[in-house]
């Protein structure tokens, strides 16, 4: 978490308010202090130059684009090297979000990053991240649940086994399935049958689309891969048709925006579309992305959207109850949080 942001904020009203948040992946939730202490325990050897927090979290003079973004995951993956590392990774994750009053987390994460360099087995990292998922939340006073994303740039393959192990562990946390990586170059189609299974079988479905393509990306989300909520999709109002049909189809955008303007989707914060999403009817919610390397809380993410993008407090209050009804939840699990996040709110 970002330490500034704990002690400056600590009485804001952003701060105070109970939070959900439906977008945040594991890998990109890291605490640099942590990774300094592993680099130094298991001898990674890093370039000395730039700084280490440099290669893992954006930095004010970095080239605000994709590719300087995924570079620090690069980074990430030179860290998964034992059992315990990504069992610390993710209970340090959950303990961020609870310390940020986030009340209902979806945190995802993606076995084959975190398996590769050690060649763990994807059922194995699994595990060890749905029990120490559970750990945390427990110890935290926060609902934790998991979602297994797969790359639309890696082999399909490795997404089909992906998606069996996790329909095979939905009695230990993990509710749905996320088809993220590369969109601007790589098509869904290969995954279709694959994510088809995955709602078959009981598993809810996120689809990164319409953050680094455009509209058509969002549109075949919706149409062709039946996602139930859809990974950033800011660039939706891009075509009025897909737009309309986002609308009519109650779909629920996750919207991420400083992760969209660290990647360059907008060259600036202020140009960002979260008001005209909701102006346009959309259902929209606010999420975090990566906090560990954009160096932000969700408290930060709501502050920017009252004072930067133009949300007022009524606004961003319906965007938190838009994530409860959007979470992947059972009907009741969703009452009784909204219960809780109602007696919160009235009390602040
Ligand atoms: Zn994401």
């Amino acid at each position: 978490m970002k330490d500034q942001a704990r002690s400056k904020l600590q009485s804001s009203y952003y701060t105070r308010l109970p939070k959900v948040d439906l977008h945040r992946h594991l890998e990109g939730s890291l605490r640099v202090q942590s990774l300094i202490e592993i680099a130094r325990t298991y001898g990674i050897t890093l370039p000395l130059r730039p700084s280490l927090k440099a290669l893992i979290q954006v930095q004010p003079d970095d080239p605000l684009t994709f590719t300087s973004f995924l570079s620090k995951f690069q980074t990430l993956r030179m860290f998964y090297l034992s059992p315990q590392i990504i069992s610390r990774l993710t209970f340090e994750a959950i303990q961020d979000a609870a310390t940020d009053r986030v009340r209902y987390l979806e945190l995802r994460f993606t076995p084959v990053a975190l398996s590769r360099l050690k060649n763990f087995r994807l059922g194995d990292v699994m595990d060890w991240v749905c029990v120490s998922a559970w750990q945390a939340s427990q110890a935290n006073g926060i609902t934790t649940r998991l979602i297994a994303s797969v790359n639309r740039h890696e082999d399909p393959e490795l997404a089909r086994q992906v998606i069996d192990l996790a329909i095979s562990r939905k009695a230990n946390g993990i509710i749905g399935v996320d088809l993220a990586g590369n969109e601007a170059e790589y098509s869904a189609e290969p995954f279709r049958e694959i994510l088809k299974k995955a709602k078959d079988n009981g598993l809810s479905l996120s689809v990164h689309a319409g953050e680094w393509g455009g509209a058509e990306n969002v549109r075949h989300a919706i149409e062709e891969l039946g996602a139930d909520r859809i990974a950033h999709g800011v660039r939706v109002l891009e075509d009025e048709r897909v737009t309309a049909l986002a609308c009519q189809r109650g779909v629920v955008f996750e919207v991420c925006p400083t992760s969209n303007y660290h990647t360059g989707v907008f060259s600036d914060l202020s140009q960002h579309t979260l008001k005209r999403m909701l102006d346009a009817g959309l259902k929209v919610t606010i999420n975090t992305d990566d906090p560990g390397i954009s160096n932000i809380t969700l408290s930060d993410e709501y502050e920017i959207a009252c004072t930067k993008l133009g949300l007022s407090h009524q606004e961003l209050i319906q965007t938190i109850f838009t994530a409860v009804e959007a979470s992947f939840q059972t009907p009741e699990e969703k009452k009784t949080l909204t219960e809780r996040l109602k007696k919160e709110i009235q009390a602040i």
